[in-house]
């Protein structure tokens, strides 16, 4: 499927505003996605404007290559474009909370594979989104080394897309949460990680291996690290019983 292009479309929200609510209110939505996603697309479409030659590429194209796009709006379409690829894939990844709900299949093998465990997973990205100072995303990305990482970046930037294929973010500027949770990021985190819509990390986390092991093979890099044989688990569940209870209370 092609990639979209210039100019730009604000995407709607797959979900209703008020879905995710009570964990992100419809309020924390509205302005986020309409106001604050919206300034975005429509600056990287401005900077864009006057240079056509640039209407062919994608948003990952344009902020793969930073360092060849013209000085003059080089800045204004990493901060911008940044915007918009982060918004869209944070908007993209979530989905009301159902209890039903966690990786599995090959997904939860790799998490496995590379954290230990769903719960050290899941502290670990907690941890990170949590400690990253001021404004910016906590991230889970593939590797070129075929492996999962995790990483926080600063304002809008993206993670390395020469090395790393983004597979879940979480925002962290304060615009996110601060209307409903304050100064309280890890009561969002908390929140943040209920509404994680793990079929479409799966999704990517297929399509992103695929690539990355295309590549390797091309490079004569040989096998990818294998994923652990059997039924993976979910025995380990994501949250304690208290947790569980808990939840319902979040404001
Ligand atoms: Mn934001």
């Amino acid at each position: 499927m092609k990639e979209e292009t210039y100019p730009f479309v604000m995407r709607c929200l797959p979900y209703e505003t008020y879905a995710l609510a009570p964990c992100i209110s419809a309020e924390t939505q509205l302005y986020h996605h309409d106001r604050l996603y919206k300034g975005y697309v429509d600056r990287l479409n401005g900077a864009l404007a006057n240079y056509p030659a640039l209407h062919g590429l994608s948003l990952r194209e344009l902020l793969k290559w930073p360092e060849n796009l013209p000085e003059a709006i080089r800045t204004a379409v990493v901060r911008n474009g940044g915007g918009v690829y982060n918004h869209q894939l944070y908007f993209d990844s979530m989905q009301p909370f159902c209890m039903e709900q966690d990786p599995k299949g090959v997904l939860l093998e790799a998490i496995i594979r590379d954290f230990g465990s769903l719960r050290d997973f899941r502290e670990l990205i907690k941890e990170t989104a949590e400690g990253q100072f001021a404004s910016g995303y906590g991230w889970l990305v593939l590797d070129a080394d075929g492996t999962m990482k995790i990483m926080a970046t600063a304002n809008q930037d993206v993670p390395d897309l020469k090395r790393y294929i983004p597979l879940l973010n979480v925002d962290v500027w304060e615009h996110a949460y601060y209307l409903q949770y304050q100064n309280r990021r890890v009561d969002y985190l908390n929140a943040w990680f209920r509404l994680i819509n793990w079929r479409k990390v799966a999704c990517r986390y297929e399509e992103a291996y695929a690539e990355v092991e295309e590549k390797r093979l091309l490079r004569g890099e040989g096998d990818l690290p294998t994923v652990f044989e059997g039924e993976a688990s979910v025995e380990d569940s994501w949250l304690s019983e208290a947790e569980e209870t808990e939840f319902f209370f979040v404001p």
